[in-house]
């Protein structure tokens, strides 16, 4: 089995422009003695979006590595396939997210629900995990409901990395199952019951992403209750534990959290409790990275400024479009969305300020920055015009990336306190 260490970092490159500004925030943590690997993440629909291929991903990654010396693992992430979608990607990929989310609730055959059930008696009556806020009390009738909801998704995991593990061999992938783009969090009797299926269903997987309580919105913070976040994490990580002993996962199964860019409030609670159980932590960002892209555009001025607030206007005119695939993940008020016309008069500070994730600054609009986040077909459409002003606007772009990633992310998860 390839092995994924305690601590990584998804890291999402739309134009794969900067997997090096990206590493660059790794090497600066390792530069305080704490590895965190990076995985280059991109899924099916932002490929489909953008018109890239992940042979893109693959060899910007290494690119990256080779530039800035790299010598610890790094690797390339299949986000988010499927049974269909994921022939593309075997040729890039090392680290796959079998994502089984629409599976969920989809009934499995009822013998199969039964001998399951017959099989883990232990998951019916009291159960006391060490590290749990409090036993989990369940009935037979309570196992086989979550049962009837979840084997299907399993099951489906385990078809898909089958495939994975014929087609590249079991040695050299690293497996992710995610539940996470569904509507109902799991909670942590579920997730316990969700591994001890996976562990049937011999799928080694080394991080599991289920959905937690609370939005976890695109490119914005946390919205939610923190003490009830706090709770679920902590058990959540308490049944990981468990499950590795109890059914044979490997042992360094860990936490992945999706949409994890920007969610300040929550590193707080992540850190103490990862820093309290000596746990590992999968972190996954994505479009924050397109963000300070813009970002740095802005800060630059000139055509740069020019051609974000060009940005800004498309994305303000095609919104339903761009924000219909992503309806549940962002939370847009219009009335808050300034004309094209106003952002059109903004200084390069104005327009940073608008969109920086500073979330003190009464200058920020968390609206714009979301409709901005969605907003990366714009750019895409732009094609070499966009690439080019990248590259014209490298130091500020890059400075940005980087910056966010070490100083917001990884520093307040992996490094301090
Ligand atoms: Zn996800």
């Amino acid at each position: 089995m390839l092995t994924l260490a305690k601590y990584s970092v998804g890291v999402g490159d739309r134009f794969a422009h900067q997997a090096k500004a990206q590493l660059q925030a790794c090497v600066l943590a390792g530069a305080q003695g704490v590895e965190v690997i990076p995985v280059w993440n991109k899924s099916n629909r932002e490929h489909t979006i953008i018109g890239s291929e992940p042979s893109s991903v693959r060899a910007s990654g290494d690119a990256a590595v080779k530039a800035l010396g790299w010598a610890k693992p790094y690797h390339v992430d299949a986000d988010h396939i499927r049974l269909e979608t994921v022939d593309r990607f075997l040729p890039a990929c090392d680290f796959y997210t079998i994502d089984v989310a629409d599976s969920i609730g989809h009934a499995a055959a009822p013998e199969a629900v039964k001998a399951f059930v017959d099989r883990h008696p232990e998951l019916a009556g009291t159960l006391e995990i060490p590290g749990v806020s409090s036993p989990f009390t369940t009935t037979r009738a309570d196992v086989e409901r979550v049962a009837a909801k979840y084997l299907k998704a399993v099951q489906d995991a385990g078809a898909i990395y089958r495939k994975i593990a014929g087609a590249k061999g079991a040695d050299k992938i690293i497996a992710e199952v995610s539940m996470d783009e569904t509507d109902a969090p799991q909670t942590p009797p579920e997730l316990l019951l969700i591994l001890a299926a996976l562990a049937d269903e011999k799928v080694p997987v080394q991080t599991i992403a289920p959905k937690f309580t609370g939005r976890f919105n695109k490119g914005v913070d946390y919205v939610g209750d923190l003490v009830q976040f706090e709770k679920e994490f902590r058990d959540d990580l308490a049944v990981i534990a468990f499950a590795v002993k109890k059914y044979g996962l490997p042992a360094n199964l860990k936490l992945s959290v999706h949409s994890g860019s920007d969610k300040f409030s929550i590193y707080g609670p992540m850190r103490r409790a990862i820093r309290d159980t000596g746990a590992g932590l999968h972190l996954k960002t994505a479009g924050t990275t397109w963000l300070e892209e813009v970002i740095g555009l802005a800060e630059t001025g000139g055509a740069g400024l020019d051609m974000a607030k060009e940005i800004y206007a498309g994305a303000l005119k095609k919104k339903d479009e761009l924000c219909a695939p992503y309806a549940t993940v962002i939370d847009i008020d219009a009335a808050k969305l300034p004309t094209a016309e106003t952002v059109k008069g903004w200084t390069s500070e104005q327009f940073v300020a608008a969109l920086r994730h500073e979330p003190a600054n009464p200058a920020f609009n968390a609206s714009l920055r979301q409709l901005i986040h969605v907003g990366f077909k714009i750019a895409a459409q732009m094609g070499d015009r966009y690439l080019n002003m990248l590259k014209t606007c490298e130091p500020a772009v890059s400075r940005n990336v980087t910056g966010n990633l070490y100083d917001r992310h990884l520093k307040p998860l992996f490094i301090e306190g």
